[in-house]
């Protein structure tokens, strides 16, 4: 399956919420599901009015956290079956294992605008961890990994820049940031009530054990 190339905003429009997969725009009016809050196409008007099974219910959550984190779905059906075989609950080990991926884990420490950017510098090489070179978006973090700009990354002025426009975003308390010297760690696993509300991993889990 490739890649959806297609309007960011599009994807939100679909969801009916702000995924903030555009970086800067998204926290402005200029907003696509502020300005047009409906479905897109010729029948969204007529989808929204409709009534929705339960599979539908369903699909929409996994299809919306999906999106969030910009995953194709043999991924994210993977991740489910990782989260299923761990011990716990497995909506929380599913949005744990979404977590600690380094894209992720880039954009929260507010390197990139969104996640998208941050999976593209992470391709180009621009990060470490523990010391390491590593350009895989889905490279998995423990706690306790530090992550770090590479010292010659030419992007240096670029991330300090970036990183003073996401400063305002809001901390997330299971990572730390230290902005002079582009550094930051992965404390902890983050507690479920500090990540998004709106997310129903429980409706997932039921999506994919029907
Ligand atoms: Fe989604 Fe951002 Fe577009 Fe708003 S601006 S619709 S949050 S991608």
């Amino acid at each position: 399956m490739a890649r959806y190339t297609g309007p960011a905003c599009r994807i939100c429009r679909r969801e009916g919420d702000a995924l903030f997969l555009k970086g800067a725009r998204c926290y402005t009016d200029k907003c696509a599901i502020k300005k047009r809050p409906r479905i897109p196409g010729q029948h969204g008007p007529t989808k929204m009015q409709k009534k929705h099974t339960g599979y539908e219910v369903q699909l929409r959550a996994k299809q919306k956290v999906r999106k969030i984190y910009g995953l194709l779905e043999r991924q994210f059906r993977k991740y489910y079956q990782m989260a299923v075989q761990q011990a716990g609950n497995s909506g929380h080990n599913l949005l744990h294992i979404l977590e600690k991926r380094l894209d992720n884990v880039i954009f929260r420490l507010g390197f990139g605008m969104s996640r998208n950017q941050s999976r593209m510098w992470v391709t180009h090489g621009h990060f470490q961890v523990n010391g390491t070179n590593v350009d895989i978006p889905s490279y998995s973090l423990r706690p306790g990994d530090v992550v770090t700009v590479r010292e010659n990354s030419p992007l240096k002025k670029t991330f300090k820049d970036v990183m003073e426009k996401t400063a305002s975003r809001g901390k997330s308390s299971w990572l730390e940031v230290d902005r002079e010297n582009l550094k930051g760690r992965f404390v902890n696993l983050p507690p479920r009530e500090e990540l998004d509300q709106k997310i129903q991993e429980s409706l997932i889990i039921e999506f994919y054990s029907r």
